[in-house]
């Protein structure tokens, strides 16, 4: 890799996928730091993301090693972030991995008017934290609730409030693409997805 001051460098964002917590393996950190020179950081986000800088030349070629160990890669910036979800303890099927993996597949990465953060959890324990997200999903036994307008930071902090319930997977996966993509087409540049919400009305995204 070249490491001259004078390589241009794109910042990317990358986690271990979605499994049972968000970990990585040995081979996933090893691979990580080839790409990193000794006085170099890793940023830990809160959104279960690391930021990393690398060249933008070979981003093809270091996003398809990433993804050859694992990593999942994703933009960095006005994008929908990878999923947050729990750690899954009561178990894959029971708490709905596939759904979320599938979810996450449909939605990350899509451009959006700013950042915008759904999180995902198995049960109403919620340790996923799906109330204090744009768009949150709650399994509740074999189906899924659906939130909207949580907001974490600010003095006006809030939570969200239940925008669909019952839904089956697909019904899941259609609402919330249906809901990314009128905040992709009618939300103003770097308008949040709390303000759109305030603006538009939450009855717009269920019409
Ligand atoms: S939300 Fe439920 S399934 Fe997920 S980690 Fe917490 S207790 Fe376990």
């Amino acid at each position: 890799m070249n490491r001259g001051d004078n390589v241009k460098k794109i910042k990317i964002a990358i986690n271990g996928g979605i499994g049972f917590g968000a970990k990585l393996n040995s081979k996933q950190l090893i691979t990580i730091s080839k790409y990193m020179n000794d006085d170099e950081e890793l940023e830990l986000t809160t959104f279960q993301q690391l930021y990393i800088e690398i060249p933008e030349d070979k981003k093809e070629a270091i996003i398809e090693e990433f993804e050859s160990v694992g990593l999942a890669c994703y933009p960095v910036g006005n994008f929908v972030k990878s999923l947050k979800t729990c750690n899954f303890c009561k178990g894959e099927i029971e708490e709905g991995m596939p759904v979320a993996k599938e979810l996450n597949q449909r939605i990350a990465g899509k451009p959006v008017p700013f950042t915008l953060k759904v999180a995902y959890t198995g049960c109403p324990i919620g340790c996923g934290e799906p109330m204090l997200s744009d768009i949150g999903i709650m399994k509740m036994k074999d189906h899924y609730n659906l939130y909207v307008g949580g907001k974490a930071k600010g003095k006006d902090a809030e939570v969200g409030t239940l925008l669909l319930e019952n839904l089956t997977p697909e019904e899941l996966y259609d609402s919330v693409e249906k809901i990314v993509a009128l905040y992709a087409q009618n939300g103003k540049k770097r308008e949040t997805f709390y303000k759109f919400l305030r603006r538009i009305g939450r009855e717009q995204l269920i019409s």
